[in-house]
Order: C-alpha cells, then structure tokens, then sequence
C-alpha cells in the first residue's frame, strides 16, 4: 500500500489538491471534515455530536473521529493506498493511524506539508466561505479559533512526522496547478525509492 497525509493549516488547499492526486495516483480520498459533514447531512448521532465541537471551530474529540476512520477502513479493505486529508489533526491521532495501519501491515509513506502564509488563508475561507455554505468559514471569530486550534493541537503533529523524516514541506502558495506539480514531485521521487 502507498499512503500519503495532506497536511496544512485550514485553507492551505488540502481539498483542492486531494482531489486531483486520487485522480493520479488511484488512492482512496479519506477526508475526516467530509466524513463529518456528511454525518451531520444526515442527521447521525455522530453527525450531530461533531456539529457541536464544528461549529466553534475545536475539534471533534479524537475517539470519534478515530472509530470513523476505524470503519472507513473496513469499507475500503481493496484500497491500494489512502491519502488522508485534514486527519491526523492531533498526536493521539496520529499515533492511533500508526497502530491501524500497523495491523494491515502497512504504514505512512509520506505526509505532505503544504505552507501558506495566514493572511492568504483567511482570504481563501473567507472567499470559500461565501460559496460553500460551511458555516464555520463564514464567522470570523470561528476561522481565527480553528487557527489557534491549529497552532496548538495540529502542529506538533508535523514534528511526530520530522522525527521519522517522513515530513516535506510543499509551497501551498502560486496557481493549483503548480502547487499539484510540486506535489506530485516529491510523491513520485518517493514511489521510485520505493520500488528500488
Ligand atoms: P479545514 O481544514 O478547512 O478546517 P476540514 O473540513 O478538514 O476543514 O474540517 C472542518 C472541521 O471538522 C474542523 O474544524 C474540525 O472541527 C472537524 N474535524 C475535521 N477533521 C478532524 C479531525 N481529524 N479531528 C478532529 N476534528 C476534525
């Protein structure tokens, strides 16, 4: 199995960029925040304890969003690889990916990093959020809650990964298309290695 984690800060693009690497390279999508959101579409238990946690911007406790994963897993057993995006967001999280992945004999090839300064990405969910009908893009107060959640909670999660030189820092900043060519750069420089 080949799995990648798409890692950055909200609006650093993860959603924009995933889509086009499960095209490539036939990975299955695992998007916690879509996973959620479609809980709370159809009104789940689950989906409904998330939307309280959402909607303020913290995040959605790890046991959660774990069993979630936990199951995703078992509905894609055929899966030649993931690429997880917006998940792990905590330590606990990642540790637990870890130890699931380790019981499929498999684990991390790489987790992607991309690097956005903040003031671009306020203006990319602000922009989002005009469209997209996420209510936690649309409140000011939220954006900067899920940021500060971000530099406390999700960022060490890049240093569990520099620990096991498994962390590359891409430049999320330039047009889709360039930010998807840098991606895809160190992707295959690892697939090569790989199969050497
Ligand atoms: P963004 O990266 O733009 O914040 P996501 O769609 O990844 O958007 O996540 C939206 C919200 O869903 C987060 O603010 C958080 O409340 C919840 N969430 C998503 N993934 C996780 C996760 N792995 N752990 C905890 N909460 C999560």
């Amino acid at each position: 199995m080949f799995n990648l984690v798409l890692f950055g800060p909200p609006g650093s693009g993860k959603g924009t960029q995933s889509e086009k690497l499960v095209e490539k390279y036939r990975v299955v999508h695992l998007s916690t925040g879509n996973l959620l959101r479609a809980e709370l579409a159809a009104k789940t238990p689950l989906g409904l304890e998330a939307s309280s946690f959402i909607d303020k911007g913290q995040l959605v406790p790890d046991e959660v969003v774990i069993g979630m994963v936990d199951s995703y897993f078992d509905q894609h057993r055929d899966a030649r690889g993931f690429l997880f995006d917006g998940f792990p967001r905590t330590v606990a999280q990642a540790k637990a990916l870890d130890k699931l992945l380790g019981l499929k004999k498999t684990g991390i090839s790489a987790v992607l990093a991309l690097e956005v300064n903040e003031e671009e990405l306020i203006k990319r969910l602000r922009n989002r959020g005009k469209t997209s009908g996420r209510s936690d893009d649309t409140d000011e107060k939220v954006i900067r809650k899920r940021f500060s959640v971000y530099n406390l909670e999700t960022s060490p999660v890049a240093e569990y990964y520099k620990k096991v030189k498994k962390f590359y820092a891409i430049k999320g900043e330039g047009t889709v298309e360039e930010i998807f060519e840098r991606l895809c750069e160190t992707i295959d420089k690892k697939l090569k290695k790989e199969q050497e």
